[in-house]
């Protein structure tokens, strides 16, 4: 007996509210960021608790991330109180697929007490397998293997499924081989790896009918956020669950590539009767927002739903309740420029005279801009305003750098989300553990950790011995290998090999007093084989890696002697990341999906850098559009405050380069945008350098920075800053643009 709608249904729009009101059968979301979408979901989950549809064990709910699993039942419990208690089943695809896979273990060959392991211990793994195989690890990275089996599962495909040319183009054509006994090794091991939690269900879900329709029979309601982003290994394991036999017969799931093993791998089998069986799964997503296609993301399944799931009712919000006119009118007009969209519309119906217009500035390099957006933070925090509304959203890792560097030397909390902070980063580690050696050889821990980074054929026995004579003489490791090397305890290879690393540290830390840090740090990492490691190794994130050691190197540059930079690292490092506290979040721009924040800084839109040189060079235009998607995501995290920056100039290789802005800027709209002229709403901060250096960084090809020509002296490096200026260097930008950043190819882009 209740008078008008739950508390739960209050304040929410029609649309909304008819989205949460349709329990029954297959219900879309379409709609753009800040339209709530999340929020139905959550609210959908309250209703069908509170209406006593469903148990809470009943529920199949499918986050992107743990924590917005957190969040959501966080937020379900605020609605409805205890009911709530239970929900086993909201989770990601991965925390779901272990609980299936826990339950019905032996049916994929494994205890139910299995492991699940890590990259570490896949690419240990498989470098063994390649190596019993006979083939040359370097040749053929244990890396690139792991990613693309990775890639394999994520597509649904076992390895009797992978196509005769992915089988080939591995392992000097063994690739399906290495495939067949990895997964050997994993069962022997009683072991999964991450693509088996994807892998391993449907595979389980297909052979076994009756589970299957246990399966039926439990998820009264199945509900998935971030649907645009699901991969195909993901999207047919929704299809087992939620599509009942009578409407599967003419869409049976099938891998996306090859033959399946064991008998027709769609066919669901003949289940209970079809009233008790209702599909009632509603999806929400924005194709908008689809920024993770090179990680086997398929926008299409978003597109595809309506055929999927035959009736569905498709809803779209349109109504933001996140941002401003201002960032709403901005994200519109650029993510308008993508041809490959259904195209929808966003309005707020609280536009204010009072709201800040998006807000472009131009830095002279990145710690400049990393200086500024620390000092526009102090302000806010004057004006009490909590760190926690506040994030900083990067398109590449490497730029976290100088923010980092930047907040700790003034104090400033922060906290790095989805990732490892700068200096924690397992190359910058190991390019440390090299500088330290150098400093200090007494320094075991760090001389144990790149003893045999790169490579260098010294196994266990090996390093074990170093130890033991380290030990009995009472002398650092680094000496004991110089001993070792001479006698003949070891055999020829090892010994060969500490010979080489004893004699590459004499003669670095005799450099160490005559030779600039900068200098000698790109030295030992060249010598030392660790830059080429990464060079030569296949693997999507070796570029990103990459960039990350050309900017350790470039920030000791801020320090006068490589002691003054090891200790400043140290420091860094024993700050501590407290979740509790009050901080600023910084993160890449993939990690800051779903999220919201007051205040967003989005720094380094910069042409090469965002978009990014790797994603068109790799992708062409679907990469172009791909990274616009991701500006956009960047954008509608912000609820009141955007400030978008871009520097003017990068060094590279200890080199100055001028750099192009971005041409994102050039498609946000000029009635919602305030160019900050020479950056004077932070009180200014002028060229450091006097206008001539600005001059001299003439681009070689004429171009942006040859506008320096239309002013001279102070002006011209204020004329920068102008939204005419930048717009005149679109017209000349053709041949500049691939200047700073190009010629890197056959890379990845930076990955979250
Ligand atoms: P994204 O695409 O970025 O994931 P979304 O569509 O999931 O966004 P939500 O995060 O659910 O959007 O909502 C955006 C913000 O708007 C949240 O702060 C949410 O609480 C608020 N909001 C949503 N609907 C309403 C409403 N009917 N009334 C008031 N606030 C709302
Ligand atoms: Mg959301």
């Amino acid at each position: 007996a209740q008078n008008g709608p739950p508390d739960y249904l209050n304040g929410l729009n029609p649309e909304q509210r008819q989205a949460v009101e349709t329990t029954e059968g297959p219900v879309l979301v379409l709609a753009g960021a800040g339209t709530g979408k999340t929020r139905v979901l959550t609210t959908r989950i309250a209703h069908i608790l509170a209406t006593g549809r469903a148990f809470p064990s009943q529920i199949l709910a499918v986050t992107f991330t743990n924590k917005a699993a957190r969040e959501m039942k966080q937020r379900i419990g605020l609605l409805v109180g205890e009911a709530v208690e239970g929900m086993p089943w909201l989770g990601t695809f991965h925390s779901i697929g272990v609980k299936i896979v826990r339950r019905h273990a032996e049916l994929a060959g494994l205890r139910s007490d299995f492991s699940i392991l890590d990259t570490d211990d896949v690419i240990r793994l498989i470098k063994q397998l390649i190596q019993a195989e006979g083939l040359d690890d370097k040749r053929w990275a244990p890396r690139t293997f792991a990613q693309m089996i990775d890639g394999w599962k994520n597509k649904g495909l076992g390895p009797e499924e992978i196509s005769e040319g992915d089988a080939r183009s591995f392992g000097n054509g063994r690739g399906r081989e290495l495939y067949r006994a990895y997964q050997a090794r994993l069962t022997t091991l009683n072991a999964c790896d991450f693509g088996d939690l994807l892998l391993h269900p449907i595979r389980i879900l297909r052979a076994h009918h009756d589970i299957l329709a246990e399966y039926h029979k439990r998820f009264r309601y199945i509900l998935v956020d971030e649907y645009q982003d699901t991969n195909t290994a993901q999207y047919m394991w929704l299809r087992l669950l939620a599509q009942r036999p009578r409407t599967s017969a003419s869409t049976s799931v099938q891998p996306s590539a090859g033959r399946a093993r064991d008998g027709a791998p769609g066919e669901v089998s003949p289940a209970p009767t079809a009233s008790e069986n209702k599909v009632n799964i509603c999806c929400v997503g924005d194709d908008d927002q689809s920024i993770y296609g090179w990680r086997g993301a398929e926008v299409d399944n978003i597109l595809r739903f309506e055929k999927d799931f035959p009736g569905a009712t498709v809803i779209r919000l349109e109504r933001n309740y996140r941002s401003t006119a201002h960032i709403l009118g901005a994200a519109a007009h650029l993510i308008a420029h993508n041809e490959g969209r259904l195209g929808k519309t966003l309005f707020t119906d609280r536009p204010d005279p009072e709201d800040p217009k998006v807000n472009v500035h131009a830095a002279w390099d990145s710690d400049e801009e990393a200086r500024a957006v620390g000092e526009e933070i102090e302000a806010l925090q004057r004006r009490k305003h909590a760190l926690n509304d506040i994030a900083i959203l990067v398109r590449a890792s490497f730029q976290m750098r100088a923010f980092e560097d930047r907040f700790i030397e003034i104090g400033l909390n922060y906290r790095v989300i989805g990732g490892p902070r700068f200096y924690e980063r397992q190359e910058i580690r190991d390019a440390m553990a090299y500088l330290r050696v150098v400093a200090n050889p007494g320094d075991d821990l760090a001389f144990e950790r790149i003893v045999n980074v790169p490579k260098r054929g010294l196994g266990e026995a090996a390093i074990r011995q170093v130890h033991d004579t380290a030990r009995a003489l009472g002398v650092p490791m680094l000496q004991a290998a110089a001993n070792l090397a001479e006698s003949d305890e070891l055999k020829p290879k090892p010994r060969a090999a500490l010979r080489e690393v004893a004699a590459n540290f004499a003669r670095w830390q005799d450099l160490l007093e005559t030779t600039p840090h900068t200098e000698l740090a790109e030295t030992i990492l060249e010598e030392s084989g660790y830059t080429d490691m990464w060079k030569n190794d296949r693997a999507a994130d070796a570029p990103t890696r990459l960039d990350n050691l050309k900017e350790l190197i470039r920030s000791m540059e801020d320090y006068e002697s490589l002691r003054a930079f090891l200790e400043h690292v140290a420091l860094v490092m024993d700050t501590e990341q407290n979740e509790d506290l009050d901080a600023v979040s910084l993160m890449t721009l993939h990690s800051a999906k779903g999220l919201e924040f007051e205040t967003v800084f989005l720094p380094g839109w910069e042409e090469g850098l965002f978009p990014h040189q790797r994603a068109l060079d790799e992708g062409g235009r679907s990469g172009l559009e791909e990274e616009r998607r991701l500006a956009y995501v960047g954008l509608t995290r912000a609820k009141k405050n955007l400030h978008i920056w871009f520097v003017s100039n990068r060094r590279i290789h200890g080199l100055w380069q001028s750099t192009m802005p971005s041409r994102f800027l050039d498609e946000l709209p000029e009635a919602h945008v305030e160019v900050n002229e020479s950056g004077s709403s932070f009180g200014g901060y002028g060229n450091p350098y006097g206008a001539s250096r600005f001059d001299n960084l003439g681009s070689p090809s004429g171009g942006y920075a040859k506008r320096g020509d239309q002013g001279g002296g102070n002006q011209a490096f204020s004329n920068t800053y102008a939204t005419p200026g930048w717009q005149r260097a679109r017209q000349n930008r053709t041949e500049a643009t691939s200047r700073n950043w190009g010629t890197r190819s056959g890379h990845a882009v930076e990955r979250i």
